[in-house]
């Protein structure tokens, strides 16, 4: 085992594709990620709202039927 190895822990900023920038702590100079809590559709509300199937059968329901 090699002695005197302190692997630095210290402010690391952390970039996300959006353009946000934040620190955290890390051994690693820089983080990049893809997505962060400022531009992840969770947090901005965006979400996706994806309604696949029951829409033909409400519609057919709706006018199909008389
Ligand atoms: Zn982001």
């Amino acid at each position: 085992m090699k002695s005197g190895i302190h692997p630095k822990y210290d402010k690391t900023i952390v970039r996300c594709a959006c353009g946000n920038e934040f620190e955290t702590r890390s051994t690693r100079d820089e983080i990049r990620v893809e997505i962060c809590s400022e531009c992840h559709p969770f947090y901005t509300g965006s979400q996706k709202t994806v309604e696949r199937g029951g829409r033909a059968e409400k519609f057919k329901k709706k006018y199909g039927l008389k």
